[in-house]
């Protein structure tokens, strides 16, 4: 229990929290461990987050405090100010059209390889795309994070997404390469 000097992870093997990292993604590497999704889990914890209807807002939910943060703390291992934190600077936390994300920087985690995550940044207002990778923008809409509920899940989603906007671009190339070759055929 938090305050007694020796608080034990119940749930076993959760992940850290990586610099700047939203709680919703956080919440959601947990959920994808045990190959639950977020709604499940939450419930399960009683923390009472408000992850969005049908969890439609799950990434950009805000962390419990308080009492919430301490039972989470007691659950996960991490220090519960350190739960708290990840709300400071965390968006509106309500259910939008879009979510914005740099897929380059979702998956490419400079601290660890192994775990990518969804960055806080991407969630507050004004945040319109990557100065390194422009051309990894992309957006999710809440009716994907509400069928892609954790973040193996939602890592997936971003992947084909990804691989159908290379694909688009090659054959964009290969168009223009037959324009430009049957002009110079002119
Ligand atoms: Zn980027």
């Amino acid at each position: 229990m938090p305050g007694s000097g020796a608080v034990r992870s119940i749930w076993p093997a959760v992940p850290g929290i990586m610099p700047g990292e939203a709680f919703g993604s956080w919440f959601g590497r947990i959920a994808a461990g045990y190959g639950l999704d977020v709604l499940a889990l939450a419930r399960a914890a009683d923390l009472g987050l408000d992850l969005g209807a049908h969890a439609r807002a799950w990434i950009a939910a805000h962390p419990p405090m308080g009492s919430g943060a301490r039972m989470l703390s007691a659950l996960t291992g991490i220090a519960a100010e350190e739960i708290e934190r990840m709300g400071a600077d965390a968006g509106p936390g309500r259910a939008t059209h879009a979510y914005a994300y740099c897929f380059r920087c979702l998956v490419l985690n400079p601290w660890d390889v192994a775990a990518p995550y969804w960055q806080r940044r991407w969630l507050q207002g004004g945040w319109s795309g990557c100065d390194e990778h422009p051309a990894e923008y992309d957006e999710l809409r809440p009716s994907h994070l509400q069928t892609h509920r954790n973040m193996s899940r939602l890592l997936k989603l971003a992947g084909q997404r990804h691989a159908a906007r290379v694909r688009r671009r090659r054959s964009n190339c290969d168009e223009m390469r037959v324009v430009s070759t049957v002009r110079g055929h002119h």
